[in-house]
């Protein structure tokens, strides 16, 4: 089976590949020579994801999935959210963000926060969704040097570490994108 994924962050297939089931090969939007920006103006995470399925399954043709990701930090009522990859400028820099994000929460002691991963499949004509999150907090600083995003400020709940001082396998097992994957891969085997 061949599924497109519909994403151009490479450390977003990295995840995914460790997870997928061999039988299904991974299709990136480069290898379907979709070079553009895929729209996504939905008010959530659960509607931009089916916006970037519906665009790919529309405009190229292929069954896909895409997933959207946002971090909701209880103490800013669930922001940045939609607006995690650019919630410090358009610049849409890591660094910048995890800086922001510290900085609007330098007087909370709620540090209480989640990753929310919705995936929207596209397969035989039929719209699915899944959903996985991972609850924990946020750092005062920065720590570890794996993953991405907001990785190193992340400390999901029941371990001492960030996403980012763990290796790939264990967040994958915890964490939000992994369990929307799992439901995921569910569907696609039964
Ligand atoms: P996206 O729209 O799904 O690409 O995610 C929006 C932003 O959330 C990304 O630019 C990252 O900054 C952040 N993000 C998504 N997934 C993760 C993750 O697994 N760890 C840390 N940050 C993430």
């Amino acid at each position: 089976m061949q599924l497109v994924f519909a994403t151009n962050n490479p450390n977003k297939i990295k995840e995914v590949q460790e997870l997928i089931p061999k039988h299904i090969k991974l299709l990136s939007l480069e290898d379907i020579g979709c070079f553009e920006e895929i729209p996504e103006t939905q008010n959530s995470i659960k509607g931009n994801a089916i916006q970037k399925a519906e665009f790919i399954k529309i405009h190229y043709g292929y069954d896909c999935f895409a997933d959207d990701t946002g971090l909701e930090v209880d103490a800013l009522n669930g922001e940045p959210g939609i607006y995690s990859a650019r919630y410090a400028g358009e610049q849409r820099n890591a660094e910048d963000n995890m800086n922001a994000l510290l900085y609007a929460l330098k007087d909370s002691a709620d540090r209480k926060a989640h990753f929310k991963t919705v995936i929207a499949l596209e397969i035989n004509n039929q719209h699915h969704v899944f959903t996985g999150i991972c609850e924990g907090e946020i750092t005062t600083n920065k720590q570890g040097e794996n993953g991405f995003g907001y990785d190193p400020i992340f400390k999901p709940n029941g371990y001492q570490k960030t996403f980012a001082e763990m290796d790939l396998k264990l967040k994958n097992t915890i964490g939000h994108r992994g369990k929307a994957v799992s439901q995921l891969i569910e569907f696609l085997n039964s």
